[in-house]
């Protein structure tokens, strides 16, 4: 186990909730045993802790506490307008955790939950359960890792595995796994299967500094990426979202050379281009926490309930990445979120 835990950023949680029903699940035991110095709290219900009201999410962020709970209801939701769908027709996606060890500045979540704290699904065979259902009517493209970092919890919670396990055993199914995560011990422990792609999100390193805190470098990013294509895993890099910072084009370039280095672009399975674009209401919630934050406070253009960077600089922005990623691979494999 020594070595699991080398190159991960390790998160501390101080204190953990368990919903009584989960208890005794064999999940809340084998992530409990991760954290034996940790206070167990009992609760009734996750939304007890995790909705209560007048929470601040930037206290939170300083000191995040788990919470293992149950999910109930619905476990399979469609893909939302502004995510890219990459021409599947039946596009889902599943929320076994929500929130996030990193701390990007424009994340959605910040606008989209009302507490910081990480709550972990332990009933996956439930989702599983639902996911058969649905592959008797139709194929299914699910992305499992939209509402967190699945393989930044790796570690502590092991789901990228289980859905590995899971996708080699069920045809008509494809999952991605969206990731800033870089760790080698989490490529060493990855067994390649045809219907998981590992999608990295990829930024130029200014971006990252500026507002992706917590996140591995676009070097380690990109070493993890090639990695797990030499190991036979299908890889996609997103490029989305684009971020505008000044001199951005000198920043997007000089992201794009280190990539074209590092990654043989003819092994990807296709590429996703977006700039920043957020529900205005997730927008409104954010702009309330974070006062002073120069990615949320841009004067973003509304439409039809979502704001992004007004139209000329959206086009230019992502015309130019397009244009450069189609002197490497083929216009079909690049995909525009917009288009
Ligand atoms: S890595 Fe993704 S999910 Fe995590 S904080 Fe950043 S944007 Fe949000």
């Amino acid at each position: 186990m020594k070595n699991l835990k080398e190159d991960y950023f390790s998160p501390f949680f101080s204190h953990i909730y368990v919903e009584k029903a989960v208890l005794e699940h064999a999940r809340t035991r084998r992530i409990l045993a991760e954290f034996p110095s940790a206070t167990v709290i009992e609760i009734d219900h996750y939304k007890d802790v995790f909705c209560r009201s007048r929470q601040s999410i930037r206290f939170q962020r300083r000191a995040q506490n788990l919470i293992l709970a149950a999910k109930q209801g619905t476990l399979l939701y469609e893909g939302a307008p502004v995510c890219q769908s990459f021409g599947n027709r039946y596009f889902y996606y599943v929320s076994c955790a929500m929130n996030c060890i990193y701390d990007c500045a424009y994340c959605y979540l910040k606008g989209m939950y009302p507490s910081a704290n990480i709550v972990v699904f332990v009933n996956l065979e439930d989702i599983f359960a639902q996911v058969r259902q649905v592959l008797e009517q139709h194929p299914l493209y699910l992305c499992v890792s939209y509402d967190t970092d699945l393989p930044a919890l790796e570690r502590i919670i092991g789901y990228v595995r289980e859905w590995c396990d899971f996708a080699a055993n069920h045809e008509n199914l494809k999952i991605e796994i969206r990731t800033k995560c870089a760790s080698k011990t989490f490529v060493r422990n990855t067994r390649p299967v045809s219907a998981v792609i590992y999608a990295f999100t990829l930024s130029p390193q200014a971006v990252i500094d500026a507002f992706e805190h917590h996140t591995p470098s676009l070097t380690q990013r990109l070493s993890c990426a090639a990695e797990l294509i030499r190991a036979g895993c299908p890889v996609r890099l997103c490029f989305d979202p684009m971020i505008y910072v000044p001199d951005w084009q000198q920043h997007y370039e000089a992201m794009l050379e280190e990539v074209f280095r590092a990654i043989p672009m003819e092994k990807i399975v296709d590429v996703s281009v977006g700039t920043f674009r957020i529900s205005q209401d997730y927008l409104k919630n954010m702009r309330r926490q974070e006062p002073e934050s120069l990615v949320i406070w841009f004067p973003y253009q509304k439409e039809g309930g979502y704001c992004h960077y007004p139209d000329a600089l959206m086009e230019e922005m992502e015309c130019f990445l397009s244009g450069r990623l189609e002197e490497k691979i083929s216009r079909e494999k690049i995909f525009r979120w917009n288009v």
